[in-house]
């Protein structure tokens, strides 16, 4: 049997995609979200489906370990969970800064320190961390979804380093505007119109997260030896 493939935020978008294709590819899949109808009703082989906050390490965890003991140890971890509410610092309520950097950073600590030791330990293994262009450049109305972003893209730069004399990769994707569900839980629909009508008006308009999924297999794909440090992957057209 193929390797075990861990991916938070499975349920929609970019996560659903991977959890396709690599179950269809033979690896088995720890699928993990808050929605576990969603990740059950997509019926993959040799998939385990546990409803997990990733904010929750200790539920993380658990289901991690519960998926090592019956597939062998974690391979490729993708910390895809991640939410986008979109506002400006003088208006936003700040429960919701709390929640993206809650989701979009701690979340990926939490899955980084289930797996990286094990892995280190092994002298093998993948984690690749879902940033996105926002963690590159700045756009209006992102202050914290970037803040969020820039902090993953940090944080997988230095992991990057630390894992890299023990045989480890850590890869920081980088996405552009990609239609998904994640836009819908902003909430203005004020930003919400203006974001459309800005990914109509730069270009975002045909790349899909079936797209991003392939991208993010070849990465896993490739050699141990070869290591795609960071990846920014956008809509050709797409010209901000
Ligand atoms: P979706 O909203 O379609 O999917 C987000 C996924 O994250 C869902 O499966 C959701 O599941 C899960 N999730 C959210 N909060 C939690 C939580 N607390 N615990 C566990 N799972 C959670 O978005 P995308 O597929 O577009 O986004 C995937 C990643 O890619 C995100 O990190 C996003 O920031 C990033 N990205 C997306 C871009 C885009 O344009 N689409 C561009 C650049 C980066 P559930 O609600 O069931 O828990």
């Amino acid at each position: 049997m193929k390797k075990l493939v861990v991916i938070t935020g499975a349920s929609s978008g970019f996560g659903k995609e991977m959890a396709k294709l690599f179950s269809n590819a033979g690896n088995p899949v720890l699928l993990l979200a808050r929605r576990i109808e969603r990740l059950q009703e997509m019926n993959l082989p040799n998939a385990m489906c546990r409803k997990v906050d990733v904010t929750d390490l200790d539920a993380f965890e658990k289901a991690v370990r519960e998926a090592e003991d019956r597939y062998g140890k974690t391979d490729l971890l993708i910390n895809n969970a991640g939410v986008m509410l979109l506002g400006t610092i003088d208006n936003q309520n700040p429960s919701e800064w709390k929640t993206m950097l809650d989701v979009n950073v701690m979340g990926v600590l939490n899955g980084m320190q289930i797996v990286m030791k094990d892995m280190k330990d092994r002298k093998f293994g993948t984690i690749i961390n879902l940033s996105s262009i926002a963690g590159v450049q700045p756009f209006g109305n992102h202050a914290v979804y970037c803040a969020s972003k820039y902090g993953v893209r940090g944080l997988t730069q230095v992991a990057r380093a630390e894992m890299s004399p023990f045989n480890v990769r850590v890869v920081c994707v980088e996405p552009g505007a990609v239609g998904t569900e994640l836009l819908s839980h902003t909430t203005s629909d004020e930003i919400i119109e203006g974001y459309e009508a800005w990914k109509q008006s730069v270009g975002a308009i045909n790349i899909t997260a079936s797209d991003i999924a392939t991208t993010i297999k070849f990465v896993y794909d490739l050699p141990q030896s070869v290591l795609i440090r960071e990846l920014i992957i956008t809509d050709t057209m797409q010209d901000a």
